[in-house]
């Protein structure tokens, strides 16, 4: 078998305390379980310019991690990948802030990064490459003459060629993308994108429904909706919801429903609009005033950004709002939490919750909607409230989907979630957990490094 070599921007080096997100708790099992090499960037700016490569063994995976200068850290990281390519990615081109010093410091540390790999990949390695901030990654290893298979996933949205040729010298990033071997997304509707875009921008030819002839390559596009641990993270449930820590929150209640929602207080998440649905629900629907409990757990991320100070300062006034409208001296209706919480304290929370609101206006997956499913006590399960714009809707449609731009008809979901009969609360997560339980994480990275590892059959004639 070859060596796997895995490289995100942000390698999640063991017991490092940083907090995960969505992309970390997805690799870090698939790359335990195979074994092989992590290679990113281990969270430290360097003071002048960054020395070698450190190197570190725990059990079978090797991470090998690069320190960033400070200007990497401005234009790259901040700048490129967070200011421009997270918001056109997730469609909001009103808050793209383009420069090109930002594109030229993340062109580079995708140099950076190629020559970091050059020193270590080995010619039968496989290479599977994360995300967004290094999509033009391959081209530069290609550049330097490594012609191993290379595959990518994006872990968040692809939006359609209307919306990505926005993004200044999108013919240059896009493009790039072919000098992978096999590019996975999330949902057909991401990789249907990105065929688009190859077709009518790139004008590359197309060989079948998920190949394209690129440079002399056949290139595969494909769907790969990332998954979680749905059998070990219900285990975790269960055990997790008889800790003192939720029986605390669950005693602190005093016998109210509680509604959850856990993001990063991200301009993605739909946080203040979930709020106003919220306001909606406790104005239309009276009878739950004082009984129902609104947690949100909500960790900070990217604050030197100002479009996410901007969010967190929005959600505060929101939260005070509606408390100070609707609160009573015994009850506040939203309970709003900017700590993070481990995994285990969550997965307690969500099976204490009778209502999972996962309302995001746009989102590559959203693995807390499945973690909420996987979560809940089949004889007794809460209901899921999830947008229709999480890549999670395709395989959770048993849930209740809504749109997250119309606060009414989230409101009114509330209100079904939370007055659902037992039967019909069991058959939509019966359904739900059946499908995340046959396309779990393991065979998210089963399936991607399957495709990884066997080149297709060459076609001959172009379509
Ligand atoms: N998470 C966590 N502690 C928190 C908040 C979130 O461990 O306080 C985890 C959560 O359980 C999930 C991940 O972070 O596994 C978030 O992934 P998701 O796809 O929902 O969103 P992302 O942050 O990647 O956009």
């Amino acid at each position: 078998m070859a060596r796997l070599v895995v490289v995100s921007n942000r390698v999640g080096l063991p017991k490092s305390g940083a907090r995960a997100g969505g992309l970390e708790v997805a690799i870090r099992p698939a790359l335990k379980k195979r074994g092989g090499v992590w290679f990113g960037w281990n969270g430290r700016i360097a003071e002048g310019d960054p020395g070698p490569a450190q190197t570190l063994r725990k059990d079978n995976v090797e991470y090998v991690t690069v320190d960033l200068r400070k200007d990497d850290y401005e234009e790259f990281y901040n700048g490129f990948a967070n200011r421009v390519l997270w918001p056109i990615l997730h469609y909001r081109l009103d808050l793209a802030e383009f420069s090109r010093r930002d594109l030229s410091g993340y062109l580079r540390v995708n140099e950076y990064f190629a020559s970091g790999l050059a020193q270590i990949l080995r010619d039968d390695d496989i290479v599977w490459v994360h995300d967004y901030h290094l999509m033009p990654l391959a081209r530069a290893l290609r550049e330097r003459g490594y012609k191993n298979r290379i595959g990518f996933f994006l872990h968040i949205p692809c939006p359609p060629p209307e919306i990505l040729t926005s993004l200044p010298n999108h013919d240059r990033l896009v493009s790039a993308l072919g000098a992978y071997d096999v590019l996975g997304f999330q949902t057909e509707t991401d990789a249907l994108n990105l065929g688009r875009y190859f077709s009518n921008e790139c004008r590359f030819k197309r060989l079948d429904d998920e190949t394209f002839l690129i440079d002399g390559r056949a290139v595969r596009v494909s769907v790969f909706p990332v998954g979680v641990e749905t059998e070990t993270f219900a285990r975790l449930a269960r055990r997790a919801v008889d800790t003192a820590f939720v029986r605390d929150v669950l005693d602190s209640l005093s016998g109210r429903a509680m509604i959850i929602g856990v993001d990063r207080l991200d301009y993605s998440k739909g946080i203040p609009e979930r709020m106003n649905a919220f306001e909606r629900f406790l104005g239309q629907f009276p009878d739950w005033r004082g009984k129902v409990t609104y947690l949100q757990i909500t960790p900070r991320s990217r604050s030197s950004i100002p479009e996410y100070a901007d969010i967190g300062r929005v959600v505060g006034e929101t939260v005070g709002h509606i408390n100070g409208a609707y609160g009573e001296a015994s009850w506040t209706p939203v309970r709003y939490i900017n700590k993070a919480h481990s995994r285990t304290a969550l997965a307690g929370l969500y099976r204490a919750a009778r209502v999972g609101l996962v309302t995001p206006l746009r989102d590559g997956m959203n693995l807390v909607a499945k973690e909420y499913v996987a979560a809940q006590n089949p004889d007794d399960p809460g209901v899921l409230v999830l947008s229709r714009f999480a890549g999670a809707a395709q395989e959770c449609a048993a849930a209740l989907l809504v749109n997250p731009y119309d606060p009414e008809g989230v409101a009114i979901a509330i209100n079904k979630a939370l007055a659902m009969p037992l039967a019909e609360r069991q058959e939509r997560q019966a359904h739900n957990f059946r499908v995340l339980r046959q396309n779990d994480l393991g065979r998210w990275a089963e399936r991607f490094l399957a495709a990884l590892e066997v080149p297709p059959e060459p076609q001959l004639a172009p379509v």
